[in-house]
């Protein structure tokens, strides 16, 4: 039987809610996951590395992977342009790797039009009050930068109920641990387990009920 695909988990939230710190806290916990590394054309943060954060680039070559259609989707973010390199997902899924994006909520809306069996989690900070001390804490954005966001994430938070889960980032490890255990629940979901299910069910029919016991 061949191999299933991977899971494409999208993972949103508002920036600083704390999605990158747990998406790493959770690939550290288990190397078969992929991260994708997404396009932009925002500045690197200190310490952020090209090709391992983020592919940092042109606005001109990022118009240009748009026209050539090389990423899933892409999003204009608070004045500047994010998308995720198609080649990559659909490799990654072909193997059967479980393939991780950190993308905003349009992005992610966009993601389940093309991909309907992706899995949507909303990663939410504790309270509004924790958020701001978290982008502030951070200290890579200035205070307008961190204004806009803040701002961003009120107007996005109307779209929280489309995802298919909310989980809370308040302790780092428990919420690390929750979304290992969701990912793994997903991959028991009827959708994915498909040919497995079809094949059990040849195997029924062949054997008792077609043949003579
Ligand atoms: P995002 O990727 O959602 O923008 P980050 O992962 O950069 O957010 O986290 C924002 C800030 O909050 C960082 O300084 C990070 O260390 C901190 N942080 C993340 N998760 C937690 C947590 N569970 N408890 C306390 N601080 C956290
Ligand atoms: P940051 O500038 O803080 O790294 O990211 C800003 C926002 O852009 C975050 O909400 C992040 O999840 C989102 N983002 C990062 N990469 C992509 C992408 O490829 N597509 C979309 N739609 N959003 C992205």
């Amino acid at each position: 039987m061949s191999k299933a695909k991977g899971l494409l988990v999208v993972v949103s939230g508002f920036s600083g809610a704390g999605k990158g710190t747990l998406i790493h806290k959770l690939i550290d916990g288990n190397s078969t996951y992929r991260l994708s590394v997404s396009a932009t054309t925002r500045a690197p943060r200190p310490g952020e590395v090209n090709g391992r954060d983020y592919f940092f680039v042109t606005k001109d070559r990022f118009e240009q992977m748009i026209a050539q259609r090389e990423l899933v989707e892409y999003v204009s973010y608070v004045n500047n342009y994010y998308g995720t390199p198609k080649r990559f997902v659909e490799t990654e899924l072909e193997k059967g790797t479980d393939v991780l994006l950190e993308i905003e909520i349009q992005g992610a809306l966009k993601i389940r039009e093309h991909f309907p069996e992706a899995v949507l989690i909303f990663i939410a900070p504790p309270d509004a009050k924790t958020l701001r001390t978290r982008l502030l804490g951070r200290g890579t954005e200035t205070r307008e930068q961190i204004s806009a966001r803040l701002c961003r994430a009120a107007e996005e938070s109307r779209w929280m109920p489309d995802y298919d889960y909310l989980l809370v980032n308040d302790d780092l490890d428990t919420a690390a641990e929750e979304l290992h255990r969701l990912i793994c629940a997903q991959h028991l979901r009827m959708c994915h387990n498909r040919a497995f299910a079809d094949a059990l069910r040849d195997d029924l029919t062949r054997y008792f009920l077609k043949e003579e016991p």
